[in-house]
């Protein structure tokens, strides 16, 4: 069988096994081997390890050089072979990277095929590469519309850096007239445009920061860029000479998350997103669920590149209450239930997106000892995707004493000879148990401080955060999480 398929022009496919990226753009566990020149007809070849790549993948992403009906032979031949990576990565996924024409996607889909997001929350469609599509574009994007429900979900879905489709598609050049056509399949095109991603950049500037990149390797592509965000902007400027909204960013989660309770005359409470007085309460879950029937946006990052889900998470706010007493963790996970209704498995996508320092909400909520939260979190996603996302990985600062045996003279004169030390900050990598377990000991510590100097107030707020760790710590080990996951570990689903 081997020997049919041999001497098939091969075009290699660009493979970072340190990232865990393949063409640039779609994401793999990264497993440090170099899969690049696996042929998908190699026999000898089996699934990797750590990251489960395999030669259906190969073949994916060497179909572009091969005919249609090798292509659907070749997807024959390995009918026995493992279609599924383990970051949950179908080999629609790798098609898309490939840059092929439509018909190769025709042949793929006579196979069994899921548009699920992987584990870095991107779809298929997040790395679609648009080059030999054409004029198709528009139809192929189309028909991705109806493949969910509800429809054009996956031209919406965020992933884990809060990038859309469009977002991605735009960093890919296209011919000039196709932009605004692009534009009008995406739902929601005007507000995707103006969304930010979780380093705080609209659309526009991926759209420029990819055409610098593409500026030194081909000049043509990067005047198409260019072009493109003529275009971009054309529309956009449309959109606001036609819109009955006010410029700006709208009053909503973010600002109730910070702990705003809306407008009050003279005592009187006038709602900020519905602009009534007595609908409902300025409480933030009324505010919250006002902002929900109001259609805000519930997993846009704001400038910041944060949330509303994280900025629940990581802002204290008080009881509206004349002793102004803290929000429980109870109440968070309350306010968090509004936000990600379990039952809504379209606001899934939420639970994954990261905060700007690259953490996830599990490890926002973990370190917090916001065991509610944590629990709810967790119940809102399927079963099979939980080991992952207790043992995601985030940076952890220590401050470490560094001992000089001189003091440095300021005036930069001779240095006294007195011994001092100052604090240097170190930031590692570490599981989410382990920071955990560290902030539980950090927590045994200051007990102990406290019961000697002994401010009872503080005494109970220290053994009550040491209670809730406790409770975290149970709610990641039953989950499955470890001290120092392996990359497998780490982000394998299913
Ligand atoms: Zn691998
Ligand atoms: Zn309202």
């Amino acid at each position: 069988m081997q020997s049919q398929f041999q001497g098939v022009p091969t075009q290699i496919a660009k493979h970072d096994p340190f990232t865990g990226l393949w063409n640039d753009s779609l994401r793999v566990i990264p497993c440090r081997r170099d899969h690049s020149y696996v042929m998908w007809h190699d026999d000898s070849f089996t699934s990797c390890l750590i990251c489960g790549f395999s030669r259906w993948h190969a073949l994916m992403l060497s179909a572009r050089e091969m005919s249609l009906d090798m292509f659907s032979n070749a997807m024959q031949h390995l009918r026995d072979v493992n279609r599924v990576d383990f970051a949950g990565n179908y080999p629609i996924h790798f098609l898309m990277t490939a840059g092929v024409a439509m018909d190769y996607f025709f042949q793929l889909y006579k196979w069994p095929n899921s548009s699920a997001q992987n584990v870095f929350g991107q779809n298929p469609l997040h790395v679609l590469n648009p080059r030999d599509l054409g004029e198709s574009l528009i139809h192929f994007l189309d028909w991705f519309k109806t493949r969910e429900q509800p429809p054009g979900l996956l031209l919406t879905q965020r992933d884990i850096y809060g990038k859309t489709p469009l977002h991605t598609l735009f960093q890919h050049p296209l011919e000039r007239h196709l932009y605004v056509k692009v534009l009008k399949v995406f739902p929601y095109a005007e507000h995707q445009l103006r969304s930010l991603d979780t380093s705080g950049r609209p659309c526009m500037q991926m759209m420029y920061d990819a055409s610098l990149r593409l500026k030194d390797q081909n000049p043509q592509d990067f005047e198409r860029m260019q072009a493109g965000i003529a275009e971009v902007n054309g529309f956009l400027s449309q959109a606001a000479i036609t819109s009955t909204e006010p410029p700006g960013p709208k009053y909503g989660f973010h600002d109730i998350a910070r702990g705003a309770r809306g407008t009050s005359y003279f005592g009187f409470f006038q709602c900020k997103i519905c602009y009534s007085g007595d609908l409902h309460s300025n409480s933030y879950i009324d505010q919250m669920k006002c902002a929900c029937a109001n259609g805000r946006d519930r997993n846009a990052p704001d400038e910041s590149g944060m949330t509303p889900a994280h900025a629940l998470l990581t802002h204290s706010r008080a009881n509206n209450n004349p002793e102004l007493t803290p929000e429980s963790p109870a109440q968070i996970a309350e306010l968090l239930e509004v936000l990600i209704p379990r039952d809504d498995p379209t606001m899934r996508e939420a639970l994954h997106v990261l905060d700007p320092e690259g953490h996830t909400l599990v490890w926002n909520a973990a370190i917090r000892g916001l065991d509610t939260a944590l629990a709810y979190i967790l119940s809102a996603e399927e079963a099979g995707r939980r080991r992952a996302m207790v043992n995601a990985v985030g940076i952890s600062t220590t401050y470490v004493d560094v001992s000089h045996s001189n003091t440095p003279d300021p005036a930069g004169g001779m240095s006294s000879h007195v011994p001092y030390t100052h604090s240097v900050p170190q930031t590692t990598e570490v599981s989410i148990l382990e920071a955990v377990v560290i902030k539980l000991r950090k927590v045994r510590e200051d007990l102990k401080t406290a019961e000697m100097v002994g401010d009872r107030r503080v005494r109970r707020s220290l053994a009550t955060l040491g209670n809730s760790l406790l409770n975290v710590r149970k709610i990641l080990i039953a989950n499955g999480a470890v001290v120092a996951p392996g990359p497998t570990m780490k982000w394998k689903i299913n």
